[in-house]
């Protein structure tokens, strides 16, 4: 069985965060891992506090994981402060995980940093490390300083990122009005995922994009091409938010 590890934030209400991530990864028929960047008070209507978790605390936990497992993927989710972030880029430089997808948190959809100030300004020194990046509109904007309007902005935002290290990047439209786009960048090619916008409680839709990011690790694992991993992630995420909203 293939092993993805999550290095995320705790989502107590489990719609989000690395808890999210553990149900994702099982899902996908793998064996999921977690080290935790931060402990938050939360439900699905809001983040009330957040504190992250030592940096020397998440190199000895993922440390810990690698002696006993071969993980063949993983991905950063939130991750709480520059500590923790200069810990992540420590581990990669040594090569001791691969196949990483960067979701580019920089705050909760209410507006609460789940990165300090000092991370969020070096988050972009994550993306040479990032085989996929998954920026949301706002997250793309921040790291480029490109305004995203539409589908030329997104792509625009995704050779950027792409130019800063990431070796793929896939724009999340979702904020965009009307039906939304995700934009997939490679380096020479540009790929447009198109969907449908589910209708719902906005609870049902919290953590989304940790659902997309978990997802497409677990398909990076598998062995799947990228392409085909965010194709997979996105017909996932789909099925997942249309049972949340039956719920
Ligand atoms: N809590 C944790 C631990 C997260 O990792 C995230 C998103 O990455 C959130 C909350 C934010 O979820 P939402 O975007 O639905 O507010």
């Amino acid at each position: 069985m293939k092993t993805v590890l999550t290095i995320a934030g705790s989502d107590p209400s489990g719609g989000a965060g690395l808890q999210s991530d553990l149900r994702t990864f099982a899902a996908f028929g793998t064996r999921g891992l977690s080290a935790v960047t931060a402990v938050t008070a939360q439900n699905s209507s809001a983040v009330k506090s957040v504190m992250a978790v030592p940096g020397r605390l998440l190199r000895e936990q993922i440390e810990t994981l690698l002696e006993e497992f071969t993980i063949d993927a993983a991905k950063t989710g939130m991750i709480g402060s520059l500590e923790n972030l200069s810990v992540i880029k420590r581990l990669m430089k040594a090569g001791r995980l691969r196949n990483l997808v960067v979701d580019t948190v920089l705050r909760s959809t209410g507006g609460k940093p789940l990165l300090d100030k000092a991370g969020a300004k070096e988050l972009a020194s994550l993306l040479p490390y990032a085989v996929v990046a998954t920026p949301n509109l706002i997250e793309a904007a921040a790291l480029t300083g490109i305004k995203i309007t539409g589908i030329k902005g997104m792509e625009k935002a995704a050779k950027a990122l792409f130019s800063m290290g990431a070796a793929n990047v896939l724009v999340k439209g979702g904020h965009l009005k009307g039906e939304p786009a995700d934009l997939l960048y490679d380096g020479k090619e540009v790929t447009l995922f198109k969907g449908s916008r589910i209708k719902g409680p906005k609870a049902a839709f919290h953590g989304t994009g940790c659902v997309l990011s978990a997802a497409i690790a677990a398909c990076l694992a598998k062995g799947f091409s990228v392409k085909k991993s965010v194709k997979e992630a996105k017909r996932f995420l789909e099925e997942e938010f249309k049972s949340r909203v039956r719920a």
